[in-house]
C-alpha cells in the first residue's frame, strides 16, 4: 500500500482506473495531454504533473493507458522519455492495447536499463473499469507480476500471467478479434429476429440462455433499449470506440499475416468496422456495427 503511483493517460479507461486506485488509498500523480482530464483527476484526489516525466519522478510504479503503440513508444523511448526519468526500482505497467512487437521493444529497452516492465492490457470496457472489474492479461517476469498484483486487484477482478513480455498483448489481441467477430454476429442475429417481428429484448434473453449466449448478450447488447447501461441505449456513446476496435482487428490481421495463420472471420470483421468507420462512426461505440447491418434492401 505504500506504493506511490504515476498514472499517464486519463481517457475513458484510464480515468476510472486511476479513480479506483485513489479510492483504495494510493497516492497518485497524474498526467494527460487533456487539461479537463487532469482537472477531473485532481478533483478525485490526484496530484497533477506538468509532464509525464515529472509525474514519474520519485514514484514506485508507473501505469500508462494510452491509445496506441506509437504513443507508448514515444512515452517511454521518445526524447525526454520515461525510461530516462524513472528510478531503477520503479515498476512500469503499460495497460494500453498495442502490438506485441512494440511492447517487447519497450520492455527490452527498460530491461537494458535494469527497469522492470509489464504489458498488462485489459478487457471489460468502461463499465468494467468503473466497477474495478477488469480482466488483466499480463506479460513479463512472474516476480514483477506478483509485485503488481495488489494494484490489479484494485482495478480488476482477475489478472492472468500470460507469459513473457508481449504475451499479455497477444492474449488481448486474440480476445478482441473474437469480440469483434461476436459483436458483429450478435448484431446480425438480433437484426434478423427483429426483421421477423421479434422483440429485441425477448430474442436477446432467449439467445443468452441458449447456445448462442455470449458476452455481448450478457453485458453489452448492441440493440438500443435492451440494456439500460449499454452504450446502445445512450446513442452509442461513450464506450469502446469503433476506431479502437478497428485498431485491434488490424493488430490481429498483421499478426495473422506474419504468422501465416488463417483468420477469415477476423478479416471480415475488420473490413466491416473499416466501412463503418469511414461512414463517420469511428468515435461511436463498437456495438454500433449493428447499424451498418440494418435495413439492407431485399428484392
Ligand atoms: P482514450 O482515447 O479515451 O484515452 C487515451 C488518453 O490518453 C486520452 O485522454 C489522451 O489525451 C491520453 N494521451 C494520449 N497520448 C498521451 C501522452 N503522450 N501523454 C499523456 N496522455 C496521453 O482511450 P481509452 O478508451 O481510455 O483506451 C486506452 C487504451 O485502452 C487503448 O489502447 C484501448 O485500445 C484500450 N482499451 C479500451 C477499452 C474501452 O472500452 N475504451 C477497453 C479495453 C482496452
Amino acid at each position: 500500500m505504500a506504493e506511490k503511483i504515476a498514472f499517464i493517460g486519463l481517457g475513458n479507461m484510464g480515468a476510472p482506473m486511476a479513480n479506483n486506485l485513489i479510492e483504495a488509498g494510493y497516492a497518485l500523480t497524474v498526467f494527460d495531454l487533456v487539461q479537463e482530464a487532469l482537472e477531473d483527476a485532481v478533483a478525485a484526489g490526484a496530484q497533477r504533473a506538468d509532464s509525464a516525466a515529472a509525474a514519474a519522478a520519485d514514484v514506485d510504479v508507473v501505469i500508462s493507458m494510452l491509445p496506441a503503440g506509437r504513443h507508448v513508444e514515444d512515452l517511454y523511448l521518445g526524447s525526454g522519455g520515461l525510461l530516462e526519468a524513472v528510478d531503477q526500482t520503479t515498476l512500469l505497467i503499460d495497460s494500453s492495447t498495442i502490438d506485441a512487437e512494440t511492447s517487447r521493444r519497450v520492455a527490452s529497452a527498460a530491461g537494458k536499463r535494469g527497469v522492470a516492465m509489464l504489458d498488462a492490457p485489459v478487457s471489460g470496457g468502461v463499465n468494467g473499469a468503473k466497477a474495478g472489474g477488469l480482466t488483466f492479461m499480463v506479460g513479463g517476469v512472474a516476480e514483477h507480476v506478483e509485485r503488481a498484483r495488489p494494484l490489479f486487484d484494485v482495478m480488476g477482478k482477475v489478472a492472468f500471467h500470460a507469459g513473457a513480455a508481449g504475451a499479455g498483448q497477444v492474449a488481448k489481441m486474440c480476445n478482441n478479434m473474437l469480440l469483434g467477430i461476436l459483436m458483429t454476429g450478435t448484431s446480425e442475429a438480433i437484426n434478423l429476429a427483429v426483421a421477423n417481428g421479434l422483440d429485441p429484448a425477448v430474442v436477446s434473453d432467449i439467445m443468452k440462455n441458449a447456445s448462442g449466449g455470449n458476452w455481448a448478450l450478457n453485458v453489452y447488447n448492441p440493440y438500443p433499449g435492451v440494456m439500460d447501461n449499454a452504450p446502445a441505449s445512450h446513442g452509442y456513446k461513450p464506450g469502446f470506440g469503433v476506431d479502437l476496435m478497428l485498431k485491434d482487428l488490424g493488430l490481429a490481421m498483421d499478426s495473422s499475416l506474419k504468422n501465416g495463420v488463417a483468420t477469415p472471420l477476423g478479416s471480415m470483421a475488420r473490413s466491416l468496422y473499416a466501412v463503418h468507420s469511414r461512414a463517420g462512426h469511428g468515435g461511436d461505440d463498437f456495438s454500433s456495427i449493428i447499424n451498418l447491418l440494418k435495413g439492407c434492401p431485399s428484392d
